[in-house]
């Protein structure tokens, strides 16, 4: 198609509410409007109407005592600018020249020259790209998800639930009550919330807050076995803090806490790593539940790659090995066997590059020379 020339009084790009409500008002005026709207594209989540096209129940828009489902309520829009003169044009814009009257606007089949010029290209929520976002029955979107909390909130649906905000990591603020000025209700702090049940701190250490600081935090409710939770007034409540604490981290301890807070830990476990009688007995347990004969040569070749790379046994690294094990037999289409390459290859792929994955002279001489008691390394 050849690119047409149109030259207009009035052009409003976005047909959402503000470009209609503009178009309603320059219509009425006799300016005979010119409402230039991106065609539907699911990719981009355009759709003439904006975004009240992608929205159910609309209960905020005076007028509707009941509620209206957006794309109802941009058919009243549409119809009344209509109703006035109002042109509608479904283009994309893609350049405009503000420098001089008339402004100059281009879509890929139009050069429109434009008097006046009224931008009400809205928002697009920036979603995740996670399956659950989609619309039901594929997800929950228009069913819990939304990426609107003012307009979704007080929907039927969350009225008087509690309103769980997700995102983010453990912060010293989440150990206290936090007020919502918007839901109105103080959100409880995380070891309130596992009240009766179990509180895991995965990753200590990794999270935002530094160790020391949340152990700081809780020094004194350990000890009195009440809290205090500030309001946001600065008035100050007293909660049960009857809590059986476990900390287990590979962290060293003296780099966490001092001894007046050690102290009031009570009792501390060191748990060391596996003997290698130990790491046997795993190993071969995980190999039985797996289905994978476990004979002496297989388990004297693993244990020797460590004492080669004088590398430390951990406990779940049986399982870690054996997974790639299952993996690679499974992908070359073997059955399931516990043979010298197979398990070089895991061991490659499991410790990583950092132990280069070419075979080296040395390893493999060391290899030849299996231990006589590997369970004594
Ligand atoms: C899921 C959802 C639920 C919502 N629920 C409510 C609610 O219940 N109550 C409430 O008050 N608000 C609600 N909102 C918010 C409300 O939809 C927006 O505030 C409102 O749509 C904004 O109107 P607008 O006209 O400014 O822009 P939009 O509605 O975003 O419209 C802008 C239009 O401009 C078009 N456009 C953009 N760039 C170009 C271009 N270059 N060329 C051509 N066209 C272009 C877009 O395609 C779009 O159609 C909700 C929003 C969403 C996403």
């Amino acid at each position: 198609m050849a690119i047409q020339t149109l030259d207009k009084e009035v052009v409003i790009i976005g047909s959402g509410p503000a470009g209609l409500t503009a178009a309603i008002y320059s219509a009425r005026a006799n300016l005979k409007p010119l409402l230039i709207d991106a065609p539907v594209d699911a990719h981009k989540q355009t759709a003439p109407g904006g975004q009240l096209m992608i929205t159910t129940d609309v209960e905020n828009y005076p007028g509707f005592s009941e509620g209206i489902q957006g794309p109802d309520l941009m058919v009243e829009f549409r119809k009344q600018a209509e109703r006035f003169g109002t042109d509608f044009l479904e283009e994309w814009i893609t350049e405009v020249d503000l420098s001089e009257r008339p402004f100059i606007l281009r879509t890929e089949n139009y050069i429109i020259n434009a008097q006046t010029l009224i931008i009400a290209t809205g928002a697009s929520a920036k979603w995740l790209g996670i399956p659950g976002e989609a619309k039901v029955p594929d997800g929950f979107g228009g069913h819990g998800v939304s990426a609107c909390a003012t307009c979704d909130g007080p929907l039927p649906a969350f009225r008087n639930k509690t309103l769980v905000v997700v995102g983010g990591e453990l912060t010293l603020e989440n150990a206290d009550l936090t007020w919502s000025e918007a839901a109105k209700f103080y959100e409880a702090p995380f070891q309130m919330k596992s009240n009766g049940g179990t509180l895991v701190i995965d990753d200590f250490g990794r999270q935002r807050v530094a160790p020391q600081d949340l152990l700081n935090r809780w020094i004194v409710p350990l000890e009195r076995r009440v809290d205090y939770l500030a309001l946001h007034t600065g008035k100050k409540i007293e909660v049960p803090f009857e809590q059986l604490v476990v900390f287990s981290t590979n962290l060293d301890e003296k780099d966490l806490a001092d001894q007046a807070f050690l102290r009031r830990m009570g009792y501390r476990a060191r748990v060391e790593p596996p003997t290698a009688r130990a790491y046997t007995e795993i190993f071969k347990r995980q190999a039985y539940n797996r289905g994978i004969q476990c004979d002496e040569p297989a388990l004297n070749h693993v244990l020797n790659k460590y004492r080669i790379e004088h590398r430390q046994m951990k406990g779940c690294e049986p399982r870690d090995l054996l997974d790639r094990i299952t993996d690679i037999c499974l992908f070359d289409g073997h059955s399931l066997a516990l043979s010298p390459e197979v398990i070089d290859v895991a061991w490659r792929n499991y410790f990583g590059a950092s132990h280069s994955f070419a075979p080296v002279a040395t390893q493999e001489t060391m290899i030849e020379r299996t231990l006589a008691d590997p369970l004594e390394l």
